[in-house]
């Protein structure tokens, strides 16, 4: 339990919690394409640690999306390593593995590395790591870490948490947010997280340009008898609006919200003429199975993997993986127990 009565799991770890007592500067690495789970941890981690007097860099191989500027301290996140000592400890959140965070961090060694994670099949890359693949949000995992450390969760490091939650069960809306999720959202709420700030920004607020995009992308979106429902955004497309992947949260929840749809797979192509594969599972197949095929990884319901061009190519591959998958399932139910 926080102090002041947010609930925190009992986290124990103590070679954790000694590297955070211990050492004197932390650096806080997000993933690449970064979301409210991971910016969310990043912050609230940081903003206890600062608490505790501890000097603390937020990097970030990227921009900070538009829709999570409202974050505290999120204007302090850096894209160089100015400050940084040689004996600071990486505190990498919300990835299974270390090329996640992207090329810029890829020479920290491990010995320098705390991995806070939730994702299946976790590497376990740091010296100290702490994953829980069953939670619902990084977040959770980084609570249950300042709660330990017997820091308050003050409003805007439960702003910064709610967010985790938000961002990762789709506004509760998927089935990872449990009654403890709500519980502990509802917990977060009463220490002063500014519930309507997140969803707003998080849910209701969208460029115009992305809207165009989405709608473009959902009439060119094909229906297979299988149930897979695919669609692709090109580069065109993103320049014709003036849109850019920011634009493009959630086209792939409208794929899957699709009746038929048991599996919606969205490529995005990058500038550099790679796509980026967005898989989403209405609950009877794992798309990390079928990313895992592809080099990437997720969870069982969300998914992604990066793939190369042409798109002929990238798409008969994402189909091969998403049915080889579907038919190991579909043979699996059929199996006599
Ligand atoms: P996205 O579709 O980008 O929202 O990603 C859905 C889930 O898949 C997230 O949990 C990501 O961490 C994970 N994911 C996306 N791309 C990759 C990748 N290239 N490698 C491993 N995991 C990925
Ligand atoms: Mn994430
Ligand atoms: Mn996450």
């Amino acid at each position: 339990m926080a102090s002041n009565g947010v609930p925190g799991g009992g986290f124990t770890d103590a070679a954790v919690l000694a590297c955070f007592r211990e050492h004197g500067q932390f650096v806080m690495c997000a993933h690449e394409k970064p979301d409210g789970d991971v910016l969310g941890s990043g912050l609230a981690l940081g903003l206890a640690l600062k608490a505790m007097g501890k000097d603390v860099i937020y990097f970030l191989d990227d921009e900070v999306p538009k829709n999570l500027r409202f974050l505290p301290d999120s204007d302090l996140v850096q894209r160089s390593f100015e400050g940084v000592k040689s004996d600071a400890v990486f505190v990498f959140f919300d990835m299974s593995d270390q090329s996640r965070a992207g090329e810029a961090l890829g020479w920290v060694p491990p010995e320098q590395i705390v991995n806070i994670d939730h994702h299946l099949g976790n590497k376990r890359f740091g010296r100290w790591n702490y994953v829980l693949e069953a939670e619902a949000a990084t977040g959770v995992l980084v609570l249950n870490v300042i709660a330990a450390l017997g820091q308050p969760i003050t409003p805007g490091i439960a702003t910064c948490l709610l967010t985790t939650l938000i961002s990762d069960t789709g506004c509760f809306l998927y089935s990872n947010a449990r009654p403890q999720t709500l519980r502990l959202a509802a917990a977060l709420v009463n220490v002063g997280a500014d519930k309507d700030l997140i969803t707003e920004q998080l849910y209701q607020t969208r460029s115009f340009s992305g809207q165009k995009v989405l709608g473009r992308t959902l009439d060119a979106a094909v229906m297979t008898d299988d149930g897979i429902c695919y669609s692709v955004v090109s580069r065109a497309l993103l320049e014709e609006f003036g849109a850019t992947h920011e634009d493009l949260e959630d086209v792939v929840g409208a794929l899957r919200a699709v009746d038929r749809c048991e599996v919606a797979a969205l490529l995005k192509e990058s500038p550099d003429g790679n796509y980026r594969l967005s898989l989403r599972s209405r609950g009877r197949f794992n798309v990390m199975a079928a990313a895992k095929k592809l080099d990437g990884g997720g969870h069982f319901r969300a998914a992604g993997a990066t793939l190369p061009g042409p798109l002929p190519n990238a798409l008969s591959r994402t189909l091969a993986a998403v049915r080889t998958e579907m038919a190991a399932q579909i043979a699996a139910d059929r199996a006599p127990t």
